[in-house]
């Protein structure tokens, strides 16, 4: 058994699983690419909210 944590993308309801991770850490969405941080961490499963962030295109 691994560990890790699961949790639910807020936008898109994509089930994560993800390595472990504290409260107030980020992480990015795979599906919708938003980044989400944890609010709160309650026997290996995430809760996660969005995270408003001004989406750029940092390509050069
Ligand atoms: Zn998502």
């Amino acid at each position: 058994m691994s560990a890790t944590l699961a949790g639910t993308c807020p936008e898109c309801e994509t089930d994560l699983t993800t390595p472990p991770m504290i409260q107030g850490e980020t992480m990015t969405c795979p599906e919708c690419m938003l980044t989400l941080r944890v609010e709160h961490v309650q026997n290996g499963t995430l809760s996660l909210e969005m995270v408003e962030v001004k989406l750029r295109d940092w390509g050069q």
